[in-house]
């Protein structure tokens, strides 16, 4: 891969970075043919990173469909796909790690022990092998999307880091590799979080501004699904993922399955 980007490089080509971890789905394309528009080189990793998965969580059953990605990926025009064994990320006695404070600390950092080391660790490594000008990912993981502008910074990466919005099913539902987990009862039961974002916004376009006010009806519309267990929404600052803020943030089970989502309460809503 460093072979190939030097080689770029030296032609002068831009290239655009999209890091997945496969089972590719719209939103994942949505960044891929922004990362087209913007770059003559476009690269996409797949890589289902062990690392950013706790002891507990679905890293062996996480699906995995690299013949379908490549098929989708090729339609899309993209002029690499990267991806890397295991072996080769993680190689014995590799032993760095990135750990970036302050941003990936609360909520997810809280949930997820460990989590956004494994991210940012892979995502320097990713940066490392790629020489990307320009990377992109969803403003569906809102928080790694902080956390990576603040790595970006904080360690001088010079690359440009670009959020696509968050792509939903007609209901809502913000497309996720993911969702292939819910069972049609529980599939249905998960509009309820996309509901409860999209309520609170029109509370805030209509004037509300207190935010208890506003969580606490994200709270009731949640409440109102009983396959659906809140773990947290909160109102935060989309840069430091502290309170209080106009970012709406939510993760949520529904059955066996953590579904995150949000939304921006300043923004005009979408639809
Ligand atoms: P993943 O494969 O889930 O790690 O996601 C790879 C990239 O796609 C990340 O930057 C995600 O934020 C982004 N992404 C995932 N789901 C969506 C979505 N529904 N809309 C837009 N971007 C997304």
């Amino acid at each position: 891969m460093l072979e190939a980007s030097r080689r770029w490089r030296s032609a002068g080509r831009s290239i655009g970075l999209v890091p997945t971890m496969g089972a590719l789905h719209a939103g994942h394309l949505s960044l891929v043919d922004a990362a087209r528009r913007e770059n003559e080189i476009v690269v996409v990793s797949i890589f289902v990173n062990p690392i950013q998965f706790g002891p507990n969580e679905d890293f062996e059953r996480y699906p995995r469909d690299p013949e379908r990605d490549a098929v989708l990926l090729g339609e899309a025009g993209v002029d690499a796909i990267y991806e890397p064994p295991i072996a080769a990320m993680y190689p014995p006695g590799a032993s760095t790690r990135v750990r970036v404070g302050g941003v990936a600390e609360p909520l997810e950092g809280k949930a997820r022990p460990g989590h956004f080391e494994g991210v940012a660790t892979v995502v320097t490594k990713l940066f490392a092998a790629v020489q990307p000008d320009r990377a992109y990912f969803g403003q569906k993981d809102a928080q790694q999307v902080a956390v990576v502008k603040r790595l970006v910074r904080d360690l001088d990466l010079g690359v440009g880091v670009r959020v696509g919005e968050t792509v939903r099913e007609p209901d809502g539902v913000a497309l996720s590799s993911r969702n292939v987990y819910l069972d049609p009862a529980e599939r249905r039961a998960a509009a309820g979080i996309s509901a409860g974002l999209l309520q609170a916004a029109s509370a805030y376009a209509a004037g509300e501004r207190r935010l208890d006010v506003l969580r606490e009806l994200i709270r009731a519309r949640l409440a109102a699904e009983p396959l659906v267990q809140l773990e947290y929404a909160e109102l935060v600052d989309p840069d430091t993922f502290s309170a209080p803020g106009t970012l709406a943030v939510i993760a949520a089970r529904v059955g066996k399955t953590r579904l995150i989502d949000n939304l921006d309460l300043s923004k005009p809503a979408p639809g």
